[in-house]
């Protein structure tokens, strides 16, 4: 009996282990419930991570720092005394950016998209990326089939992207990436200005106009081309001569939100950095030579600098793609990867979920920031007009990045002055290339910076009717 039972325990046991061998190898190798596929190259899920747990859980970790809902905490962030430093937003202060400066004046000068921060943190599982220390070490994409410095898939993506927002043709299109729209902002006038010519290409846009098309103009110094100011000028005095324009066309326009077309009707580059369902209802597909966009307005990640361009003309995209190279050697594959886990996520849906969050979100600033404004003479914003909208199919006022404002008391004709004084710090008509009596105020900010701008305007609208000397 005493035999039988030891000689049954060492089946057992023996049986016991050949099963858990067994259970672990089909795990491990391949025959798993978490197999995705059968084939070598497919990606196989593992039971459990190995090398990137814990940089997950240092991610999260840091993620989780509240700052008191008034600032953030990033992996990059500096360390103080062994903990991680909350990064607190204008007029917040303190180790967990919980002490708020009553007396602070609201910012409203950058246009630091980071009205978007919501919408990631609630796709925070869809959007994180996990990079090995091996990632893309390479300055090349292994594929030779296009550039080999840019992604095929973010690629694939953009495409996806317009097609579904239908905001702008790209079949038969070339795509170029740049290091946020700006750089592809000069690599643009340098492709469309004549080289080998005797006299420089003059470069143009229409006032009020956004000032980085002049400062890098000057800044490049170049001998191919110079930069000549607005447009409906430059129209006046050379009605009669023929010479080599290159336009600017921003739309919407920074700072006041117009949707604008070109005034010359020579050479264009279309700077589309706001042309998205969240700031302009999208009447039809851009179909232009030169289109410009990025990142930075579409999903709200300006630090990531990234930006396209779609190009019709073979010369011009050669031209582009040479800048780009000569410049810097491709764009970060780090960047791309990141380009790519967000797009994926701005299409899902068919782009509905971003879209509608992002419009909403405007909207409501909208609403609040003219029922402030209605109560007004002193003040006045820029005039909306509704239009049809393909992408959601309706008619919809557009909400614009930027509320611009002009100050319509005749003596105040420094309306940044007028707005500082009432703690509002806005950006000046001069930087835009017209009068000093309007203003441009930022309205994609957090919401914190939001909340503060609004309570700042109704403090200052609350004190028209003789008692504005006092502010
Ligand atoms: N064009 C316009 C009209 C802009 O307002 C901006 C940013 N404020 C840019 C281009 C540049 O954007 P980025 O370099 O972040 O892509």
């Amino acid at each position: 009996m005493g035999k039988t039972k030891k000689y049954c325990y060492g089946i057992c046991l023996f049986s016991s282990v050949v099963i858990n061998i067994l259970f672990s190898i089909n795990l491990y190798l391949g025959g798993g419930a978490l197999q995705r596929g059968e084939k070598k190259h497919e990606i196989v899920y593992r039971p459990s991570l190995t090398w990137s747990e814990k940089a997950a859980a240092d991610a999260e970790a840091v993620a989780a720092i509240s700052c008191s809902g008034h600032g953030r905490a990033y992996l990059d962030s500096l360390i103080s005394d062994g903990q991680t430093v909350c990064e607190c937003y204008t007029c917040y202060g303190g180790i967990d950016c919980s002490e708020f400066s009553p007396g602070c004046s609201a910012d409203a000068d950058s246009g630091d998209p980071i009205f978007l921060e919501p919408f990631w943190m609630q796709n925070a599982e869809k959007s994180a990326i996990v990079v090995s220390g091996w990632h893309r070490m390479s300055y090349s994409y292994a594929d030779y089939t296009s550039m080999s410095s840019m992604s095929l898939e973010v690629e694939k993506y953009i495409r996806k992207i317009h097609s579904l927002v239908g905001n702008a043709i790209t079949e038969d299109r070339y795509l170029v990436f740049g290091i946020g729209s700006s750089q592809l902002l000069s690599a643009a006038v340098y492709a469309l200005s004549s080289q080998n010519s005797s006299s420089p290409s003059n470069v143009v846009a229409t006032i009020p106009y956004y000032p980085m098309y002049e400062a890098q103009t000057l800044f490049f110094n170049s001998e191919d081309f110079q930069f000549k100011g607005d447009t409906t000028s430059w129209k006046l005095n050379n009605a009669t001569n023929n010479m080599d324009v290159i336009e600017f066309v921003t739309s919407p326009n920074n700072p006041d939100g117009e949707l604008k077309t070109s005034v010359l009707g020579g050479k264009t580059i279309y700077d589309h950095a706001y042309f998205w369902p969240h700031f302009t209802p999208i009447p039809a597909p851009s179909d232009h030579d030169f289109m410009i966009f990025t990142l930075s307005k579409l999903t709200g990640h300006a630090g990531a600098r990234f930006g396209w361009a779609v190009i019709k003309d073979k010369d011009a995209y050669e031209k582009v793609s040479r800048y780009i190279t000569v410049a810097d050697l491709g764009i970060s594959k780090d960047t791309q990867l990141r380009v790519l886990k967000l797009l994926k996520v701005a299409v899902e849906g068919d782009g509905k979920q971003l879209f509608k969050f992002a419009y909403d979100k405007m909207r409501q600033r909208w609403d609040r920031l003219t029922s402030v404004f209605s109560k007004s003479t002193r003040f006045s914003i820029q005039k909306r007009d509704p239009l049809h909208c393909n992408f959601f199919n309706e008619t919809r006022l557009p909400s614009p990045a930027y509320a611009w404002v002009k100050c319509e008391r005749e003596e105040e004709d420094d309306c940044r002055a007028v707005l500082e004084a009432g703690k509002i710090i806005g950006r000046t008509g001069s930087t835009y290339n017209v009068k000093d009596r309007y203003v441009r105020l930022s309205l994609i900010k957090s919401q914190d910076d939001f909340d503060l701008l609004m309570l700042r305007l109704t403090e200052l609208v609350s004190l028209e009717n003789g008692n504005f000397e006092s502010i």
